[in-house]
Order: C-alpha cells, then structure tokens, then sequence
C-alpha cells in the first residue's frame, strides 16, 4: 500500500479546514488545564461534578486495584466478572430505579452493541437526526429499516408510526440531553407517541446522568420520571465516563432486556470486561453523588451564570438548556481561528466542525463543570466577548 488514497484525504481535509489533530492536554487543577506549558481555563470537560479527581473515587480506585490488580483478564461471560461488576449494576439499576442494568466498556459500545440486537430484522428504529454517532451507528448496524426524524419535529415520525405495518417492533431512539447543542430531547411527547403507538423510546443520557433531575438521575426525572409508565418501559442507557468522571457504560432497564442483551449484544460478549477497579470507582461516585446534591447545585449555579453572560454578550448559544452551551459560528475556518484566540488568551473551547455537526453549523462547544470557579467564568466572558466583537462575530 502506497496511502496515496489516506494522503489525498488528509490533503483533503486540510484544504477544508475540517483536519483535525490530537492537542496534548494536562490536568492542572479543577477547571483548569496545562496546554503547551500554559495554565489555560478548561471549557471542554464532560466531568461535570469535578468526580474525575475526586479523593473518594481514587482511594475506591486504589483499594480495588490492590485487591483485583488491574485488568479483568477475560469477557465477562469466561472470566471477567469480578464482584465489583455486579456490584456495580446493581447499584445502577437502584438508581436508575429499574429492574437491572448491564455495564460496557464504553458508550460507544454500549449504543453499537444493543441497537444492533435490539429490534428484528422486520422491526423500525428511528433517530433523531443529532444523535450522537454511536446511536446513528447502532441502528444502521441493525439491518433493519432505519428512518431519521429532523431534530424535535415529530409530526413525521408520527407520520410513520401510523403508516408502518402492525407489530413491527419499534424503537425511537433519541440523546437526553444533545451532546452538540446542549438542549434536551422533548421526553414526554416522545413517550406518549411511543405509547399510542406501541413503540419503545432508547434514551442516551450519557449527559443527562448526575446532571438533569433533582437527584441526578437524568431525563426521565428531569421530566418527573416515567410518566405514569411502568418503569422499565423506557431503555435507558447513560456513561460513566462524564458526570461520573470513570470510564464504562450502562443499559438500565427490564431484567429480560438484560438477559436478551448478555447473550445478543455482540459488543458486551466479543471484549473484555471493564476493569474490577473502573467498576468499584464508579459505585462509589454513584454514592457521591447521591450524598453531595450541592456538587450538582454548584455545577447549575456555574451554568446559569455563564450561560446568561453568554447572551448577555450577544452570542447566539441555540437552545442550551443545559450546561453544554455551544456558541454558533457557522463557518468552520472562522470557529477554528476563534477557538484559537482563544486559546492564546488563555481559554480552551474547541471548534466542532462537520461531520460531527451539520454543515454551516460550525460552532465553539463550551461546557461548564461544578469545577469552574466564578473567577475564571467571568475571565472566560470577557475574553470571549472580547475576541469575538474583535473578529466581527457579535
Ligand atoms: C460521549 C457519548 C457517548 C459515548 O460514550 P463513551 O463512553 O465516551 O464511549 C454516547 N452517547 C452520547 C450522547 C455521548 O455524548
């Protein structure tokens, strides 16, 4: 192989100003990071409680390791399910308040893995078109139909639940809380459409987890739970590796669910486990969060200060209602050369760029964490402020 085919897309990209690098970055001190030898203010974190760095959450680390050493050494399913993985799920589903739950190594496998198994192949899945790219991911991988619906208009899905053939098992799958845009999926009118017509909603809360919900608990409590449902009836599916600050992922949701997904869901059966230390890390920031509400009070009062900076500036920040608040540019060479005054100045938010978000909708994803101190918040404005009117863009 000569890569002449890789260099011509490379070359590609760069012309587009779509390339994209990795930039080495280190953890200073809670909100903040060292690039290139800089102290910067770090806008780009989904450890939205600061439980990345948290002592509690090393030591449960530290002691499993000790006790388990540190990798699984097999799949769950020959010999890699060690006590803390029960545990684990265990712990998940009593938070998640459903029947079970079923750990995986990382979101992207958890989405790929069940979606693909999740509806036959005479059955109908369907996305809203921002979902994540693990979602978009595992249901082509199913096989079966698959349809888009534009983001929040559900008069077309509508459209096509009453035109599909009777008892075509049916899955509506949707983010919680949009990883682009930072708005939350419309719940309640999502269920009841399921419901009336004989559907299942698949809800990612990989950012909805530790932060929608007076205790955290994500979008359906986000929205007073499940709505007069049996609880299970809603498949839940969140990370551990963002609010959560470990790594991993889960499926909460009915014990058949689960039992279906340990012998059908290819990328829980074909890896190995999550690490017995990974596991024990997360239960115990699932009890931190249960225990420190204020972390998640500090995390909004965080959001809501900065966010209404943000509008106060003039930027156009779409419909954040969460603390992803992206801030829209449009074009891509335009959000990359802000993003980089920025950084210069001492503020690290990167520029999203095609495919991960529409074209023309190039933007600076912010994300705001319970980590942040005002100081550096209020630093942040009046430098994006700042650079911004300089560059023409409010
Ligand atoms: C981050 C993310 C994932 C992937 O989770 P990982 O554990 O990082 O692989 C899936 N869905 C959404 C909406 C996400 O934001």
């Amino acid at each position: 192989m000569d890569f002449s085919f890789q260099l011509d897309i490379v070359n590609e990209l760069k012309t587009e100003g779509l390339f994209r690098s990795l930039r080495r970055v280190d953890p200073e001190r809670p909100g903040r990071v060292t690039i290139g030898g800089r102290s910067v203010i770090l806008l780009a974190s989904n450890d939205y409680l600061g439980l990345a760095d948290h002592p509690r959450i090393k030591e449960a680390a530290i002691a499993a390791v000790r006790r388990y050493g540190l990798g699984s050494g097999a799949s769950r399913l020959i010999s890699g399910n060690a006590a803390p993985l029960e545990a684990l799920e265990e712990r998940i589903a009593r938070f998640k308040r459903t029947e079970a739950s079923l750990v995986f190594s990382t979101g992207y496998m958890a989405n790929l893995g069940v979606l693909s198994c999740l509806v036959p192949p005479n059955g109908l899945l369907m996305a809203d078109r921002l979902c994540h790219a693990s979602l978009i991911d595992g249901c082509r991988s199913n096989g079966c139909r698959f349809r888009v619906f534009e983001h929040g208009n559900l008069d077309p899905l509508e459209r096509v639940l009453t035109r599909r053939p009777a008892h075509r098992p049916t899955v509506i799958v949707t983010d919680g809380v949009f990883s682009m845009d930072g708005d939350i999926a419309p719940l309640p009118r999502l269920v009841e459409l399921a419901r009336r017509h004989d559907a299942t909603v698949f809800v990612d809360d990989a950012h909805a987890t530790g932060v929608l919900g007076a205790g955290g608990r994500g979008t359906l409590e986000h929205f007073g739970e499940h709505f007069g449902l049996p609880p299970d009836s809603v498949i839940q599916m969140g990370t551990l590796g963002k609010a959560l600050g470990c790594f991993g992922a889960y499926v909460a949701g009915s014990r058949v669910l689960i039992d279906y997904l340990i012998n059908k869901a290819k990328t829980f059966i074909y890896t190995t486990a999550l690490p017995p230390a990974v596991a024990a890390a997360a239960s115990a920031a699932f009890d931190l969060m249960e225990e420190e509400p204020e972390l998640r009070e500090r995390l909004w009062r965080n959001r809501n200060h900065y966010a209404d900076g943000l509008k106060t500036v003039g930027f156009n920040i779409l419909n954040s209602e969460t603390p992803i608040i992206p801030i829209l540019i449009g074009d891509s060479q335009t959000a990359v050369a802000f993003s980089e005054r920025l950084l210069e100045a001492g503020v690290f938010a990167p520029a999203i760029r095609p495919p991960t978000v529409p074209k023309g909708t190039s933007r600076i994803r912010t994300t705001v964490t319970a980590a942040h101190t005002r100081d550096d918040l209020d630093y942040a404005l009046e430098t994006l402020g700042k650079i911004g009117r300089s560059m023409g863009l409010i």
